[in-house]
This record gives C-alpha cells, structure tokens and sequence, in this order.
C-alpha cells in the first residue's frame, strides 16, 4: 500500500491528506504544535467563555474552493452570513458597506459609482464560478484564456492605474482597496486589486461568512472526515529532517520554502536558489479583544457587518501600507477586524462580545506597545470602544512566527503574492513538486497562495497521484 507522511496540519495539510486518503493512500499526518489546524483554530485567548480565532475568522474561500465543495462540510459546519459582508468607515460621517448583493451595493454608493459598480460586479457574479476557477488555479493554463480572463484582467489593470482608477467615489474605492489589502501586496497593484476583485465579489454573492463555533469547527469537520478514512495523527512533533519520515513513500510538506530548504537534503542548486529567492512581506499584528458590549461604532450601519476595514480615505490606506512595506510602524495602520460574536452567540458570555483585529505592520516588529495604535484606530471609528476592553490578546508578528514558523517575520501570506510569486510560487510548473522523488510543498507558499481552501493541498495530492500514474480522468488542477 502507498503510504505518505503530511508535515503540517494548517487546511492545506489536511486537504492533501483527505485527498490522498480517498484514493486508497494510507496517511500519517504529523504536527509540530499540540493541536491540529495551523491557521484554522479557536480558543479562549483572553477570559474564560470568549471564543476566539487563533488566525483565520471569515471564510468566503471555504464556501467557493473545489476543494470545500468536493468535501462538502456543509453538514457539519453553520456558516452564518452577516447582512453586511464588510463594512468600510470613511470618516465620522461617511461608511461604504458591501452587501451579499451586487445590486444593494451599488445602490448604496455615490451616484457617480452605482452604474460602474453594478456593470463590472454584475458581469463578474454572473461568470462567478469561472472566477473562481481562475484565482484558485492561477496557472498559465491555455484553457485560463477566455472571456472571463480577459473581463477580469481588464478590470484589475484598469482599477489598479492611481487610486483605483475604474472608480470616482471614495466609497467604492475603499470597497475595493479594502478588499485588495487582504493580500498584504504593494497597494494598489495588479495582483493586489485582482485579489481585492475577487473578494469583493464574494463579498456580494456568498457573502464573507463566519462558522458558528469559530475557525475551529472547520478543522473538526475536517478532521472526523480523516479519521473516519484511517488517517493518524502525531501531535507535538516538529519534523526536522524528511528523512525522519521513512518508511513513507509520499512526503507533503504545508511549510515556508525556507523550512523546505532545511527539511530536504540534497536539492539541487538551481532549486535551492529558487527557494531562496522567496520573498515573504509585512508582518501581522494581531489583537483580540474581550468586551463589555457591542462595538460603539459612530454609523450604525457598521453593526451590521461581520468585517470591517478600519483604514479611512483610500490615500490614507495606501499610505498606511507603504509604510508597512518600507518598515516603518503606520501612524494609523489599516486594520482589518471582525466581530463574530454578534452572529454566534457561542462566542462569549451573554451580553458580551469578541473581537479581533489586525494590522499590516513592519515584518518581525515586536513592540507589545504597538498594539494601541489599533485600539486608537479602532476608537477613532467607534468612541467609547477602549471603555469596553475587558481583556486584550496581543500577538506581534515575532510572536505570530513563534506561533507558528510559516508565518516568517509575521507574514500570513506565506509569501508577497506580487506578480513573480503568483506565477512562481514556488516555482512555475508542477509548483508542488519538488525535485526530491515523492516529496511536495503543498502551503499557502505554493500556488493558489493564501487563504483557507485548501487548494494547495489538493492540488499537491493530485499532482502526486498523477506522477503515480493514478490521476482518473481530469487534468491535474481541474475539477
Ligand atoms: C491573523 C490571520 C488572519 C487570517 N484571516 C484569514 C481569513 O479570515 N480567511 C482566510 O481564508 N484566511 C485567513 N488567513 C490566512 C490563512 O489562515 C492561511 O492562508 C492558511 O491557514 C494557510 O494554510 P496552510 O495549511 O498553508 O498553513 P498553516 O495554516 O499555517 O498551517 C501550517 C501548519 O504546519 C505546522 N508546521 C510547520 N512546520 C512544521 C514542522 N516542521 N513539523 C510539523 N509541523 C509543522 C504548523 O504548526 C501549522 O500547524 C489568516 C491568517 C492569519 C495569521
């Protein structure tokens, strides 16, 4: 029987070893923390009875990626979606808000907008499955070339010239560049708004969801699934050396390129050197936050949605996120935050909430302190919400690191997703293959990049079961 050993249990580690294990491989899955789940955990950060998420919190990707719906956890996990999907304050008297409705989000944008914005949203949403097609298998692939490529392209080119350049309001800029700025990229960029399109597309069909339970409970789905088809699990044990994994006869790595590098010996020099070539980009600094109440928000609109971007006129996001990238700690970093607790009542006591937040900030930075620039940033949009802190959860991105070792510096993107390391990620064919026979990257470091899909991970599996011979009848990266 083929055997294979997962390191990793982050979604993309678990994707690779459902996928092998439905085709008959018997599956070990080894862990270097206590819990299984790498990006995709909950727990009590701050006080007793308040749920929160570890890293990941709103999973629009879960509902679209092939991977989630080949699995279909649709039993297991109730994914509540928020009236707003994401609201975007401006200043004290202005918010943009996206709905799970292209048509209620273009009505509510400045009159010069709402055409623009309900044609281009309107166009993508009817082609959404194909859009979805195109960013979870970013691959040069001839079949990628088609009239939803070409619509999509055109838009990100087009939105990507000056501060968003398809649009003329800040309301609808910010809508985009909000999105866009989940990809921790140069903002705006092509790769950044062709992210942000694809969000924000989401956005307005299936909605940015949160899982009643938190992040958690899509891990437990996942892992009752495993188990049910024999996979074992080896907590606490950070792999070393690939070597360590024999006698497997498949080793799937959802780790950085640079643990890659230190994990197998012997790759070739023109490999190592791709490796090496990797870059990873700003840090994250994360706040949970435990509170007396709901968020004071100053429009009360903003209770409505499940996320906000907390990051005000567009120039002042991209400010922000210059900053960043230069190294330099933002005055007002962008924040981007949720509150699941108005939509899963099992995330605090009664009459309490959760919170959570996080700032792009300077890749490594460790100063607990600059965790009151969010506070502020927050306050700024709701005054009165320092009142309310119960407790503070601060992680900075060394500590993001220490957490877990593929956030490197505190990056969550397990790499800058720019032009070079979306078609190179890690490298440019087969990018989950590596030249060591039987052992593939299959993290948010190899294509599709980051976000809980799971798509690296089954990719990776199938491009394995494909080298053995065994793929049935698509092509390795179709459904
Ligand atoms: C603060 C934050 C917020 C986020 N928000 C969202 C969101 O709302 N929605 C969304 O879709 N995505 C979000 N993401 C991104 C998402 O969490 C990641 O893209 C996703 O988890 C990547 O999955 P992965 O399997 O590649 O790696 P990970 O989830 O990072 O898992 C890797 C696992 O491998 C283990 N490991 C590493 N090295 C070894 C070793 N040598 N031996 C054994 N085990 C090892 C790690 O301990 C970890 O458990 C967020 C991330 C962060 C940090």
């Amino acid at each position: 029987m083929t055997t294979a050993a997962v390191v990793g249990s982050g979604p993309n580690g678990l994707a690779a070893a459902l996928t092998l294990a439905e085709a008959g491989v018997d599956v070990t899955v080894y862990e270097r923390s206590s819990r299984i789940g790498g990006g995709a955990t909950s727990s009590e950060l701050t006080l007793p009875g308040f749920l929160h998420d570890d890293c990941s919190a709103i999973h629009p990707q879960a509902l679209v990626s092939p991977f989630f719906r080949h699995v279909d956890i649709s039993h297991s996990v109730r994914f509540v979606r928020p009236p707003v999907s994401y609201a975007h304050p401006i200043d004290s008297t202005r918010s943009a808000l996206a709905f799970p409705d292209v048509t209620a989000t273009a009505e509510r944008l400045p009159s010069r907008d709402r055409r623009r914005w309900a044609s281009l949203f309107g166009s993508l949403a009817d082609r959404a499955d194909a859009v979805t097609d195109l960013t979870m298998h970013p691959l040069v692939r001839p079949q990628s070339l088609n009239s939803t490529s070409l619509l999509f392209g055109a838009a990100a080119l087009w939105n990507s010239g000056g501060v968003v350049g398809g649009f003329r309001s800040d309301e609808a800029r910010a809508l985009l560049l909000g999105s866009a700025a989940h990809l921790a990229t140069r903002l705006p960029s092509v790769p950044a708004i062709a992210g942000g399109l694809a969000l924000t597309l989401q956005s307005q069909t299936v909605g940015w969801p949160v899982p009643v339970g938190g992040s958690q409970s899509i891990v437990n789905a996942l892992v009752d699934r495993l188990v049910a088809r024999g996979v074992s699990f080896v907590t606490d044990c950070d792999v070393r050396d690939v070597r360590d994994l024999s006698p497997a006869s498949l080793r799937f790595l959802d780790v950085s390129p640079g643990a890659l590098l230190r994990l197998v010996p012997g790759l070739p020099t023109s490999y190592r050197r791709l490796l090496r070539r990797f870059r990873h980009g700003v840090g994250i600094l994360k706040v949970d936050y435990a509170l007396d109440g709901p968020v004071p928000w100053s429009d009360p609109a903003v209770r409505e949605a499940g996320t906000i971007h907390l990051g005000g006129t567009p120039n002042e996001m991209i400010l922000a996120e210059r900053s960043a990238r230069a190294g330099r700690m933002p005055d007002r970093p962008f924040v981007i935050a949720a509150q699941p607790s108005l939509f899963d009542s099992s995330r605090a006591p009664v009459g309490k909430h959760t919170f959570w937040a996080y700032a792009h900030v300077p890749a490594g930075a460790h100063h607990m302190s600059d965790a009151d620039l969010i506070d502020d940033q927050i306050e700024r949009f709701a005054p009165g919400f320092k009142d309310l802190i119960l407790q503070r959860s601060v992680r900075t991105p060394h500590q993001m690191q220490q957490h877990n070792p593929n956030y490197v510096g505190g990056d969550f993107t397990g790499g800058t997703p720019n032009v070079r390391q979306l078609l190179r990620r890690p490298v440019l064919r087969a990018p989950w293959r590596t030249p060591h026979r039987g052992t593939y990257i299959c993290s948010s470091s190899a294509s599709p990049g980051p976000g809980v899909h799971g798509m690296a991970g089954y990719l990776a599996a199938r491009q394995a079961l494909h080298d053995l011979g065994w793929s049935p009848t698509s092509e390795i990266g179709e459904q």
